[in-house]
C-alpha cells in the first residue's frame, strides 16, 4: 500500500499509529538530548531532521521504555517496556559520517531513510501495531524524492528495504510533525529548546 501520511497537531489519536509515533518522538528527543550532552558540535545540530521507525524488538535493538521527564535519579513505577524497540536516523548523520565512523548507520541523507536502511541493514522486522501496518515518526514531513522512495520508486542511493512489502499488503504510517521545506525553521527553533520543553510540547499538544 503507499504511506499514509499524518501531521502531529492536525491528526490525532483516532488515526493508526498515533500513540507508538509519540513514543517514538519522545525518544528522538532523549536521543537528542544524549547528543548534545557533549556541548555544541558534541553530536547532530538542531538543524538535523530526527525520525525512528518501529521494530520488532532483538537483542541489538531491544524494547523500548516509555520517556519520563523526569530528574535523573528519580526512580518511576511501574516500569513497563513498551512492545517494540527503534532504530533512529538523523538527516545530518551523513555529515559526521564523513568525519567517523557511525555504528549502525547504513547511509542516506534524509532522516527517514537512514532510519529504514538501517533497520534493513541490521535485518529488522517492522513492527505492527495491527495486521499490516507499521509506523515511522519523521519531524519533517518527507520530500518529493523520499516519498517516492518510501513507496518503493527506484532513485537515487540503496532502494528502501521494505519497498517490496510496502508495494504489497503493508501500510506504513508516516506521522510527522512540520511541512517539509516551510517548517524547516519551526523544526531548527524547536530543536534548540531544553528536553524537558520539547517532551511537554510533544505530551501537551502533540
Ligand atoms: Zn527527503
Amino acid at each position: 500500500m503507499p504511506i499514509a501520511l499524518y501531521q502531529f497537531t492536525v491528526d490525532g489519536a483516532a488515526d493508526p499509529g498515533y500513540a507508538e509515533a509519540l513514543d517514538l518522538a519522545r525518544h528522538c528527543a532523549d536521543q537528542y538530548a544524549l547528543n548534545t550532552m557533549f556541548g555544541a558540535g558534541g553530536g547532530i545540530a538542531a538543524a538535523s531532521c530526527w525520525a525512528a521507525v518501529a521494530v520488532v524488538p532483538g537483542a541489538a535493538h531491544p524494547a523500548l521504555y516509555p520517556v519520563h521527564a523526569m530528574f535523573a535519579g528519580t526512580p518511576i513505577a511501574p516500569f513497563v517496556p513498551l512492545g517494540f524497540g527503534a532504530v533512529f536516523g538523523n538527516s545530518q548523520m551523513v555529515n559526521i559520517r564523513r568525519q567517523v565512523v557511525v555504528p549502525g548507520f547504513a547511509g542516506a541523507r534524509h532522516a527517514e531513510r537512514a532510519a529504514l536502511r538501517g533497520a534493513g541493514v541490521a535485518g529488522l522486522a517492522l513492527h505492527q501495531i495491527a495486521a499490516n501496518h507499521a509506523v515511522l515518526f519523521v519531524q519533517l514531513s518527507p520530500c518529493g524524492p523520499c516519498t517516492n522512495w518510501l513507496n518503493g520508486v527506484p532513485g537515487r542511493g540503496a532502494a528502501n528495504p521494505f519497498a517490496a512489502a510496502i508495494a504489497g499488503a503493508l501500510t506504513l504510517n508516516v506521522w510527522y510533525r512540520w511541512p517539509h521545506p516551510a517548517g524547516v525553521p519551526n523544526m531548527v527553533a524547536w530543536n534548540g529548546q531544553t528536553r524537558t520543553n520539547q517532551l511537554n510540547d510533544i505530551n501537551n499538544n502533540w
